[in-house]
């Protein structure tokens, strides 16, 4: 076990945890945005930032990248950690003013609006979609416009690539500010993105009649896991 203090209280974490995963099995609450427990982190929304000191030397990083060490002592709550969380907050407000989840996390910081201006974009580059496309869905079909290590804020975004998406809406249901939606209408799910729609025929149950998952997502299944064609003709509930 790896001996850290998190706010001065002696925490025990698990060599290869990160102080993210110390603090939470701690209960001490680190705010975050684009972190998800089922997937790897990216540390890019940085509302997790945290203050840190190590061999005397104060720093600030991201708690859910950085690993814990021994002897690590955190500072959740100092002010230089809040003020890095106060201007990540500002900086996601200033671009996406209207979503719900930004509005909150900057009312717990009592910030009003942001101290600047920006161009407001829907989609924040927190990367959740791409990685929850890549490491659960697997079909990679989420990429960065503009990536790299000197991409222009005001320009990057996400662009879905038609051939490779399957319409499962996992990077819908993921996305922390509505950049991406889903909406099923009659036969047709349509999956609204940053860089357009996509449309996707929805299969109908032969036995009650209605439509419930995309042909395509289904056909990935049954490729994936070597499933009889007809496993989806009837759906589940159908099925119960
Ligand atoms: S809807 Fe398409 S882009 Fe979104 S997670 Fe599913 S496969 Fe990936």
């Amino acid at each position: 076990m790896v001996k850290l203090t998190i706010d001065d209280k002696a925490v025990e974490a698990e060599a290869g945890w990160t102080v993210l995963d110390a603090a939470n099995q701690a209960r001490i609450h680190i705010p975050t945005l684009c972190y998800h427990e089922a997937l790897s982190s990216s540390g890019s929304c940085r509302l997790c930032t945290v203050e840190i000191v190590t061999n005397g030397k104060s720093d600030l990083t991201t708690a859910c990248t950085y690993p814990v060490e021994a002897g690590l002592e955190v500072k959740t709550n100092s002010e230089k950690a809040i003020g890095a969380r106060r201007l990540a907050v500002e900086l996601l407000l200033a671009q996406r003013p209207h979503s719900e989840r930004i509005q909150e996390l900057a009312r717990k910081l009592s910030i009003e609006k942001p101290s600047f201006i920006l161009k407001e974009r829907e989609c924040i580059l927190c990367e959740l979609c791409v990685r929850a496309c890549h490491e659960i869905v697997g079909v990679d079909a989420i990429t960065f416009i503009a990536q790299g290590k000197d991409r222009a804020v005001d320009e990057a975004s996400v662009e879905h690539s038609l051939d490779k998406c399957i319409g499962c809406d996992t990077c819908a249901y993921i996305c922390p500010t509505e950049a991406i939606t889903v909406e099923d209408v009659g036969n047709t799910r349509i999956i609204n993105t940053p860089s357009g729609k996509l449309e996707f025929k929805l299969k109908r149950r032969n036995t009650c009649g209605k439509y419930w998952a995309p042909e395509k997502q289904l056909d990935y299944i049954i490729r994936e896991y070597n499933l009889e064609p007809e496993i989806f003709d009837t759906c589940p509930d159908c099925r119960d």
